[in-house]
C-alpha cells in the first residue's frame, strides 16, 4: 500500500477528528452513518480513511493494517501501550485533546466506598478496563474483584453484580440517569494520534506533513 491509511472508529472518535482533519485541509468524501463502506476516501487521492472498532484501532496501527490512527487513552493503555513513546510499537506524536473523558469509580449511592475502602473489604468491581482498573486498584492497596463486561456498564451495580464500576465519565449524566455516584477520578482521558514506526520510516515523506498539519490544527483549534 502506497497511499497512507488513517484508522478510525465511527462515532465519538470520527466526529470529533472531522474537524482537524478539515483545519488540515482534508475532507473525508462519505459519511459512515449513511454508508455501509469500510474504507471512506478522502480529498486526498493518497489518503484514506478505515472504520474500525475504537478498541482495535492500536492492533490495526501496530500491525501495519493502518499507518496512523485516533485512539483514546483508555484503549491505548489498556491495549498496553505504555506513556508517551509507547512500548507497544505504538509512535504517539500528538494528544489531539478531543473525545475528553475521564476514568472513574463510581458506585450506588447507598455503597460506602470510602468505608470499604479504609477497612480493607473485598470490593467487586465490574469494567470493560481489567488492566486499568487492576493497576489502580493494586496501586492504592485494595483488594478488588475484578469482572470483565463489553458494555452496559452501569446495570452491574444496580442488579448487584457489583459493588462499583470503572467506566468512563464525561458529563456525569449517564450516571445520574442510572442513581450512580462518581466516587473517584483516575485519569483524564482524551484521544491520541499513533503511527506505525515502519510507516513513519517508509512513508516519512507523506506521513510527517500529516502528522504536522494535525498537530497545527490542534494548537489552532479551541
Ligand atoms: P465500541 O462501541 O466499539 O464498543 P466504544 O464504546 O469504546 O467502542 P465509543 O463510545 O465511540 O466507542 O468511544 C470511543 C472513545 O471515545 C473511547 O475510547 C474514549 O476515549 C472516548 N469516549 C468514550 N466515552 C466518552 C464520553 N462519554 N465522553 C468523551 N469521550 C468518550
Ligand atoms: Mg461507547
Amino acid at each position: 500500500m502506497n497511499g497512507i491509511t488513517l484508522a478510525l472508529s465511527k462515532g465519538r472518535i470520527f466526529d470529533d477528528t472531522l474537524p482537524l482533519l478539515a483545519r488540515a485541509g482534508i475532507q473525508v468524501l462519505e459519511d459512515p452513518e449513511t454508508s455501509r463502506k469500510l474504507i471512506l476516501p478522502t480529498n486526498r487521492a493518497e489518503l484514506r480513511v478505515v472504520l474500525v472498532r475504537a478498541s482495535d484501532v492500536p492492533t490495526y496501527v501496530e500491525y501495519g493494517g493502518a499507518d496512523v490512527g485516533v485512539a483514546g487513552l483508555d484503549v491505548l493503555l489498556e491495549h498496553g501501550a505504555a506513556w508517551g513513546q509507547g512500548r507497544s510499537g505504538l509512535y504517539q506524536p500528538l494528544d489531539l485533546g478531543i473525545a475528553r473523558c475521564r476514568l472513574s469509580v463510581a458506585t450506588r449511592a447507598d455503597f460506602d466506598y470510602p468505608a470499604a475502602v479504609r477497612q480493607g473489604s473485598r470490593i467487586r468491581v465490574a469494567t470493560k478496563y481489567v488492566q486499568l482498573a487492576r493497576q489502580h486498584f493494586a496501586d492504592k492497596g485494595v483488594h478488588v474483584d475484578l469482572i470483565k463486561l463489553y458494555g452496559s456498564m452501569e446495570l452491574a451495580p444496580l442488579t448487584g453484580l457489583a459493588d462499583a464500576i470503572v467506566d468512563l465519565v464525561s458529563t456525569g449524566s449517564t450516571l445520574k440517569a442510572n442513581q450512580l455516584v462518581e466516587v473517584e477520578r483516575i485519569m483524564d482521558i482524551s484521544a491520541r494520534l499513533v503511527v506505525n514506526p515502519t510507516s513513519l520510516k517508509l512513508k516519512r515523506e507523506s506521513l510527517r506533513p500529516l502528522i504536522d498539519a494535525l498537530g497545527a490544527a490542534v494548537e489552532g483549534g479551541s
